[in-house]
């Protein structure tokens, strides 16, 4: 038995044999060919060039449909890859010079790849993974290994260094039931693919290739990014019992999905979805979110040399407000800068990004990008239910200046004859101190407001969000924060705007029930999370909660304030045994 500790990147227990995705570097030799085939060699390659077009093609047209357009964009680059004539040049300079056509084509897009692996260039360097998946799929077809999950006759754990778009896009869904790589981290393809297929899987286990046979039984916990290989008897049979807990607990919350989270005093609360990705709308469908609270756009942006047009935003936003429709859908604006940067804005290097030129600030000295986003928002509202949010709103000063660029886009809009929401509401995200202080100024310039406390903890605490060794500062319950919390709170109440609040802590069910109490009420989470909130909400009392919330408001410890959550949440949750 070897048990390996990885990222765990989406949740769920897996038990099964593993099938490791071959490495094709084992099947290609340099032999060498007699100068009569080198034709025969050539018109091997371009057979195989022939066959990886048709195979993309097909793919691209799979994943349209299934995913939508925009997920389907990848297989362009992997077409526009392809048929770069200076690979093929030089694939075939080699097999006239004696080499075989694997052997040929694995060395030039080797070569290939390092060049760009030094290029100093986020996008550049991203393209060398869409490199070496085209390369694979080239050569599997030049090795006549076909269809490499097509023998599989049970459900197996996929083990890879690293799985491609385009191996994760034409994977059979119901033979694969896990995920485990040596590579890859939280927001890599692999792991938003796991994700969105909704099974578990871990990535960055570093030698999960190596150690493991094919056919080895693993166990894969993906909620503790833990991968055990040949597992012992008693290991097996405590995994086996959790995952039958877990599927339990699964099915007795599916049918929440069409119940709308109302307390038992009848007080509603609004259950909201967070996404990054256009792909993640189904599960915002499948968990049955009352909307989508927060629609992070910053994936537009990123992975590209270019900036995305007007146009395709548009179509973007669009995409998602007619698939959800008639829930509403908040759009938030780009929140680059912190840890998020893209190639095509050329960004400086600064001491403390988390406190820079980020977000709103960016934003506001861009006037154009930020426009071009603005007009495409609006006009997206045309199709549906939309809001548009601020991120990191410091001072009353940057809603008035946003404002007042929006009312341009609309004032070009209306001439240009285009079809927009005139009146969409407008919020502000508070997750910085100073506006969580201000929330009353701010509130005379907005529709909403929305708390991030992912941010507002960070910067309330002086904790990097990102910082492992600091984490455990990094505190949801600590007084300060549920005191700014409720300072929004009581400036929305005071102004007559809505309070949500769409930081990871509203997706923990025991701090979810302290925020409803408080006085939240929409809370905004990661799909996979909505199941248990809601439950939460169905078995409580606003006035219970309320009673809770005040007598927390009283404490100054974090330890008890944690532990009397975590006391009241067993109680909650012991009502549920008993229907
Ligand atoms: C937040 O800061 O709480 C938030 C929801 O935004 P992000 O995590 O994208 O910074
Ligand atoms: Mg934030």
């Amino acid at each position: 038995m070897k048990k390996l500790k990885g990222i765990g990147v989406s949740p769920g227990i897996t038990i099964g044999p593993a099938y490791l995705v071959p490495k094709l570097h084992q099947y290609v030799s340099d032999h060498r060919l007699p100068p009569e085939k080198t034709v025969s060699e050539i018109q091997r390659l371009e057979k195989a060039l022939a066959e990886t077009e048709e195979e993309l093609k097909k793919i691209r047209a799979q994943t349209a449909q299934n995913s939508g357009a925009i997920e389907a964009d990848i297989f362009n680059v992997h077409l526009l890859l392809l048929h770069d004539r200076e690979l093929k040049k030089e694939i075939i300079r080699q097999i006239k010079e004696g080499a075989n056509a694997a052997w040929s084509a694995q060395t030039v897009i080797h070569r290939h790849l390092e060049r760009l692996g030094k290029v100093n260039d986020a996008y550049l360097n991203e393209r060398r993974y869409d490199l070496e998946d085209v390369g694979k799929r080239l050569l599997r077809n030049l090795l006549g290994i076909k269809g490499y999950l097509a023998d599989l006759k049970e459900k197996v754990v996929l083990v890879a260094h690293n799985l491609t778009p385009s191996e994760t896009a034409s994977l059979n869904r119901k033979l694969v039931s896990a995920f485990a790589t040596d590579v890859g981290g939280p927001t890599s393809h692999t792991a938003i693919m796991a994700r969105a297929l909704e099974i578990p899987a871990v990535v960055g286990l570093k030698e999960i290739t190596e150690v493991t046979r094919p056919g080895e039984m693993l166990i894969v916990d993906g909620q503790q990014g833990v991968v055990i290989v040949d597992p012992e008897e008693s290991v097996l049979k405590e995994y086996t019992q959790r995952r039958i807990d877990l599927r339990k607990n699964h099915r007795a919350l599916s049918p929440l999905k069409d119940i709308i989270a109302c307390t038992r005093d009848k007080h509603r609360v609004i259950i909201g979805a967070n996404i990054e990705l256009p792909v993640e709308v189904s599960s915002v469908l499948a968990y049955g979110a009352d909307e989508i609270g927060l629609f992070r756009t910053e994936f537009l942006y990123l992975n590209r040399e270019d900036l995305p047009s007007e146009e395709e935003q548009f179509r973007v936003y669009r995409h998602v407000v007619e698939k959800v429709k008639p829930c509403p859908v908040t759009i938030r604006t780009l929140d680059l800068g912190g840890d998020k940067f893209a190639s095509a804005l050329n960004m400086p290097e600064e001491m403390n990004p988390f406190l820079g030129w980020r977000a709103i600030r960016f934003c506001l000295s861009q006037p154009d990008i930020f426009k071009a986003q603005l007009r495409a928002i609006l006009r997206a509202g045309a199709f549906g239910p939309v809001r548009i949010m601020y991120p990191l709103i410091s001072d009353v000063e940057e809603i008035k200046a946003a404002r007042a660029i929006m009312e341009e886009a609309m004032a070009e809009l209306k001439q240009e004859n285009k079809k927009f929401i005139p009146s969409i509401p407008v919020g502000a995200m508070i997750e910085v101190p100073s506006a969580a202080l201000t929330a009353g100024a701010i509130s005379r310039y907005v529709d909403f407001f929305s708390i991030g406390t992912n941010d507002l903890i960070q910067y309330s605490m002086a904790v990097d969000r990102t910082n492992v060794r600091t984490a455990h500062l990094y505190n949801p319950a600590h007084p300060a924060i549920l005191r700014l919390i409720s300072e929004v709170i009581r400036a929305g109440r005071k102004a007559g705007i809505p309070v949500g609040l769409c930081g990871e802590m509203a997706a923990n069910p025991a701090l979810a029930f302290l925020l409803i109490g408080m006085g939240i009420g929409e809370l905004s989470m990661a799909p996979l999370a909505i199941p248990e909130v809601k439950q939460m909400t169905l078995l409580i009392t606003l006035t219970e909660a309320r009673e809770c919330a005040q007598k927390i408001a009283a404490m100054d410890s974090t330890l008890e304030i944690n532990a009397l959550l975590k006391k009241k949440y067993a109680e909650i949750m012991k009502r549920e045994k008993k229907r």
